[in-house]
């Protein structure tokens, strides 16, 4: 992501205080819990004329978002979930489109996948984000299992306002998986291989509350 114009450091540091002053933010539904999820809406990031952050060289964050999305599909379906992507190519599609699709399935919990772009050249790292407290430890499952996946260092899990999180009533996290802007940690995003190893974490992080399978489906979703 590089807008980050919706930060409040005040927010930030208050998320359940937040979560109550503010109207109008999704509330989320009795019954999407972290433990029941069966379908997974994975959301690559940007898409179309929104290429996202620009890399160093190489592909556009764009393409690493979709590419990444696309090795993750096949891994949560051996693993017994239903699987959703916003997009399959590289088109645009809108924030509210994104989480229209969560918000509709009942048995769903979303992640949104991205790569960091900094003006400091030097920073690096993975991080994943909430917005929903309840979401807390889907994010915190994948960050563990991502954390050193290809030689990256941990950022930590962080409460952050951003759209497809703020609108969502399902489990939602937003992955940030290293950065584009640096060029040492661009060099290993660009390479197909260490994109497949951050598949199968985020796959095994996202099954983790689950022991590694999705739960029997309960409904139609
Ligand atoms: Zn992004």
């Amino acid at each position: 992501m590089t807008q980050r114009a919706f930060m409040n450091c005040a927010l930030r540091s208050l998320p359940v205080l937040a979560l109550l002053l503010l109207p109008g933010c999704a509330l989320f539904e009795e019954g999407a819990s972290l433990s029941n999820f069966h379908t997974v809406v994975l959301d690559p990031g940007h898409g179309g004329y929104d290429n996202g952050a620009k890399a160093v060289r190489g592909l556009p964050e764009k393409m690493l978002t979709l590419d990444v999305a696309r090795r993750v599909k096949p891994l949560l379906e051996a693993r017994g979930y239903h699987v959703v992507m916003t997009r399959t190519t590289d088109v645009f599609i809108p924030l509210g489109t994104r989480t229209a699709i969560s918000n509709s399935r009942s048995d769903a919990a979303f992640v949104s996948i991205h790569f960091n772009s900094a003006s400091r050249r030097a920073a690096n790292g993975v991080e994943t984000y909430y917005y929903n407290p309840r979401s807390a430890p889907l994010a915190r499952n994948i960050l563990n299992e991502i954390a050193t996946c290809y030689g990256s260092h941990s950022r930590g899990t962080k409460y952050a306002r951003y759209y497809v999180l703020h609108h969502n009533q399902r489990p939602a996290t937003l992955l940030e998986l290293g950065f584009v802007s640096n060029a040492q940690e661009n060099n290993l995003l660009q390479n197909p291989s260490v994109r497949q190893r951050l598949a199968e974490k985020i796959a095994t992080g996202i099954s983790r509350g689950h022991g590694g399978r999705a739960p029997v489906a309960t409904s139609g979703g």
